[in-house]
């Protein structure tokens, strides 16, 4: 429905922001693809804020260089560049109504007839009936899909969100995040949107950038991140991982063989980001709801070339459609699992010798050394 030139993506070039003697961003390269649904995700004072910042023109980097599209925008002021940014606190002028407040950008640039683009705008973000109503009269979340509109209506290259959804409630967001994503389907402009919570990235984004003080650890699409972690921090950020020290045995084929707890493991290499040479540590991972779990008994009917360790219940939780049991175990305390309550095995209770088994393919294997 927008007619939008769509040419601009954002590339950061060794980007980077000090404050004093406090790196906020270490020299940064990212590229963000055209089009796409980009979300920076990372803990609170990680400087994903900081890095959208810098492509707002908000913040001047401390070095490196800042393309969008063709254009170079480094030292550009926020309103030369072909971007617009929404905030959490969506400041809206309470005074006008939601027409006026979306039509506000269009007036300033000198525009008089309004109507057909502001109505767009407002069908779009589902508001075409609230045009007339002031922002005290709206929810929340209606307020936020105002403040898109606003944004949306200069027609920017690039639209920056700034923990847009943090001020509402858990429902209302994730109502938001569908909203959010269709609308970027539908205008097909990129967005770059700044959250803490991996969920909400997961949900929304084409890509996703896993940001550590200051650092992107790793980026991806968000199956990608999860699937295949590349550090702890990530496999961890991203979801529950059990992560098992486990000792390189031999390595041939597409596999690796590791020893941990006096079993074998299996892991394919290319789920491997560590060395893993002969006799060194790697980090075996995988994640909760990957996993079996059979009665000790049992043990001999669970089909060969299957990951197993065997452990003992310490605690189970049942959370509806699933049973959450921490198991101890020689090569992993506290090791969770997620099991399904298919047909679920009544002798599973806390004390029980069991079996945890997986399909090696869902194993993934970190460096032990690092950080
Ligand atoms: P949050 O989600 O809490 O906003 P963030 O990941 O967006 O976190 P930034 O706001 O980018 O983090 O901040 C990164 C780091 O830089 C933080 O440690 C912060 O305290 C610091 N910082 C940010 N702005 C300034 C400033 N103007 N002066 C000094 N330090 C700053």
């Amino acid at each position: 429905m927008m007619t939008t030139d769509n040419s601009g993506d954002v590339r950061l070039s060794g980007i980077s922001k000090t404050y004093g003697s406090f790196t906020a961003v270490h020299p940064l390269d990212l590229t963000v693809p055209q089009g796409s649904f980009f979300a920076l995700l990372g803990a609170s004072g990680c400087g994903k804020t900081t890095t959208l910042r810098m492509i707002a023109g908000l913040e001047d980097p401390t070095s490196g260089t800042v393309f969008l599209g063709d254009q170079e925008v480094t030292h550009l002021p926020p309103y030369k560049r072909p971007v617009n940014t929404v905030f959490q606190s969506y400041a809206l002028f309470p005074h006008l109504d939601i027409f006026e407040n979306v039509a506000f950008g269009l007036r300033r640039r000198g525009i008089k007839s309004v109507k057909k683009q502001v109505e767009e705008m407002l069908d779009l973000v589902q508001l075409g009936e609230q045009a007339r109503k002031k922002p005290h009269q709206l929810s929340g979340g209606q307020q936020q899909r105002v403040a898109v509109a606003r944004a949306l209506i200069n027609h920017p290259k690039v639209l920056l969100l700034d923990e847009p959804l943090g001020a509402l409630d858990l429902k209302l967001r994730r109502q938001m995040q569908l909203e959010l994503k269709r609308i970027q389907t539908e205008v097909g402009i990129t967005f770059v949107h700044v959250t803490h919570d991996q969920e909400e990235a997961m949900t929304m984004a084409d890509t996703v950038a896993v940001m550590n003080a200051g650092r992107v650890e790793q980026l991806g699409a968000p199956a990608d991140l999860y699937e295949n972690p590349q550090t702890t921090f990530v496999a961890n950020f991203l979801g529950t991982s059990n992560l098992i020290e486990a000792e390189v045995d031999s390595r041939g084929g597409d596999e690796i063989v590791l020893k941990a707890g006096g079993g074998k493991l299996t892991l394919p290499q290319a789920r491997c980001s560590a060395p893993a040479t002969t006799g060194g540590k790697v980090l075996v991972g995988v994640r909760p709801e990957k996993i079996s779990l059979t009665h000790a008994e049992d043990a001999g009917e669970i089909p060969a070339g299957r990951n197993r360790i065997t452990g003992r219940i310490a605690d189970s939780s049942f959370i509806g459609v699933s049973t959450q049991y921490v198991i101890d175990s020689p090569v992993c305390p506290e090791f969770e699992v997620y099991a399904q309550n298919i047909d679920r095995d009544s002798r599973l209770v806390p004390g029980a010798e069991v079996v945890l088994h997986w399909n090696p393919a869902h194993t993934f294997g970190l460096d032990a050394a690092q950080d």
